[in-house]
């Protein structure tokens, strides 16, 4: 007996055995071997998935198609807790990095900032010691809201 994993005009793929190769092709060109889904008799031999993963852009087409509906959704719920956070946070702009720093110091008391930051301040911040976070959502300066 032989084993043959065949597949439909439909793309049905199935599994049949055979007395031997030869009954397979025999029964093939007689219409005798159906579609067990949809009864097509245009049967092949289906390409065995191979057991090594594609590399490359076959892997990448492969991948699960993005939802941007709930990224969307859930890139809204952050921006929407963010917001409530920021409510009772003060927007000193690109005062930020200077601000921060002498909350950190004491020379200010503390309190809940947020503003703009280049990189570099950013990084020079953290190896101060001073915490602070980046912002999940881009915040847009209140002087450019209008
Ligand atoms: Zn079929």
């Amino acid at each position: 007996m032989i084993v043959f994993d065949l597949k439909c005009s439909g793309e049905h793929v199935f599994e049949v055995w055979f007395k031997s190769s030869s009954a397979y092709e025999e029964q093939r060109a007689q219409g005798l071997i159906a579609c067990p889904y949809c009864g097509d008799s245009t049967v092949t031999k289906a390409v065995m998935a191979p057991a090594v993963a594609p590399k490359g852009n076959q892997l990448a087409e492969k991948k699960a198609p993005a939802k941007p509906e709930a990224f969307k959704a859930a890139l809204a719920a952050i921006a929407q807790i963010q917001a409530k956070q920021l409510e009772t946070s003060q927007w000193v702009g690109r005062a930020f990095a200077e601000k921060a720093r002498s909350m950190h110091s004491g020379e200010t008391p503390e309190a809940p900032i947020h503003g703009q930051a280049t990189l570099e301040e950013a990084k020079a911040l953290v190896e101060e010691g001073v915490p602070v976070a980046p912002l999940l959502v881009p915040v847009i300066p209140p002087e450019a809201r209008n």
